[in-house]
C-alpha cells in the first residue's frame, strides 16, 4: 500500500526525485479510479499558461523524451509524490475566489496529464465545481484517451506540436506525431479552444519547412484561438546533470530576435494568431 504524500507548492524549476520509489512505470499505470495520483508540484500564479493568473499543477509521468525538456524531474511516476486528487481540489479551494476575481482557473501540465487521465479528470471536475477555468497543458501523444467525458471538463487546449514533420517529430521526441495530428483533427471537429505551443529550439525545430507544416495545419482550424512561441532556454539543463542524462543541447543557444521575428511571420503570413 503506497503512503499519502504532501503536495508540494514550489515552481516547475525545482527539482524532484525519487519520492514514490515503489510506483509502477508509467507505460504499465493502470488507474482505478483516479483518487490518487502522482504530482510533481503546483505554482500558484502563472501568468503563462492559459488565461488570466493561473494555479498550475504539474503532473509525473511522460511517454516522450523531449530533448529540450525541461522537467525530465516528471517523466516517471516514481519521482512524484502520491497524494489524492480530494487533497488538490482543497488546496485549490483556498485560491479559488481569487482566481475567479481575476479571469484565472487551474491549468493541468506535466509531465504528460494523460498519463493519469482519470486523476486528471477528477481534479478537472473539482475545479469546475469551484466555477473555475480550466486548462490543459499537452503533447496530445495520449489524445485518444481523452473521451468525451474526460474533455467535457476541460474550457482550453494547450496543444504543443512539436514538428510537422514526423522525422522531426522522432528525433526530437522519440515518439510518432501521428497521435497528436489526430489529437488536433478531432479538437478541430469538436471546435474545442485550443492554444498551439511551438518550441522553437535552433538548429532542431527552427527549419522553414518545418515550422511552415504546423503553421499550414492549424491555420484554418477555427478552434485554435492563438499560436504561442516558445523560445527555446537552459533553466532546465541543471536537472539533466543532476539526473545524469545525456543532454544534447548543452551548447544550444536561445533563438535570436530575427529567427523569432522570421518564425512569427510565418505563423502570420499563414493566416495564423500568434505571439
Ligand atoms: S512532453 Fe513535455 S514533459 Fe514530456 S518530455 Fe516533452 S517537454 Fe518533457
Amino acid at each position: 500500500m503506497l503512503s499519502v504524500g504532501v503536495l508540494q507548492q514550489g515552481s516547475r524549476y525545482d527539482l524532484h526525485i525519487g519520492a514514490s520509489p515503489d510506483a509502477p512505470d508509467e507505460s504499465d499505470l493502470d488507474e482505478v479510479s483516479g483518487a490518487y495520483g502522482y504530482v510533481h508540484s503546483y505554482e500558484t500564479a502563472s501568468r503563462y499558461d492559459g488565461p488570466g493568473l493561473r494555479v498550475v499543477l504539474f503532473l509525473s509521468g511522460c511517454l516522450l523524451r523531449c530533448q529540450y525538456c525541461h522537467n525530465p524531474d516528471t517523466w516517471h511516476l516514481k519521482d512524484g509524490t502520491y497524494v489524492s486528487a480530494q487533497q488538490v481540489i482543497d488546496r485549490l479551494a483556498a485560491f479559488a475566489p481569487a482566481l475567479q476575481l481575476v479571469g484565472g482557473g487551474l491549468t493541468i501540465s506535466g509531465g504528460e496529464a494523460m498519463v493519469q487521465r482519470d486523476f486528471t479528470r477528477r481534479i478537472f471536475s473539482g475545479a469546475k465545481k469551484q466555477g473555475l477555468h480550466t486548462a490543459i497543458e499537452t503533447s496530445g501523444f495520449l489524445g485518444d484517451r481523452a473521451d468525451d467525458r474526460f474533455l467535457s471538463e476541460i474550457d482550453l487546449v494547450l496543444l504543443d506540436i512539436k514538428s510537422s514533420d514526423p522525422e522531426t517529430y522522432r528525433m526530437v521526441t522519440g515518439r510518432e506525431l501521428a497521435p497528436t495530428l489526430r489529437f488536433a483533427e478531432r479538437l478541430a471537429a469538436l471546435n474545442k479552444a485550443v492554444w498551439v505551443r511551438f518550441t522553437l529550439v535552433p538548429g532542431l525545430t527552427d527549419e522553414p519547412a518545418n515550422v511552415e507544416g504546423i503553421a499550414k495545419l492549424v491555420a484554418p482550424m477555427k478552434n485554435v484561438e492563438w499560436v504561442e512561441i516558445q523560445p527555446f532556454h537552459q533553466l532546465g539543463a541543471f536537472k539533466w546533470k543532476a539526473m545524469q542524462l545525456d543532454y544534447a543541447l548543452e551548447h544550444t543557444e536561445a533563438p535570436t530576435p530575427e529567427l523569432t521575428r522570421r518564425v512569427l511571420d510565418q505563423f502570420r503570413s499563414a493566416g495564423c494568431r500568434v505571439r
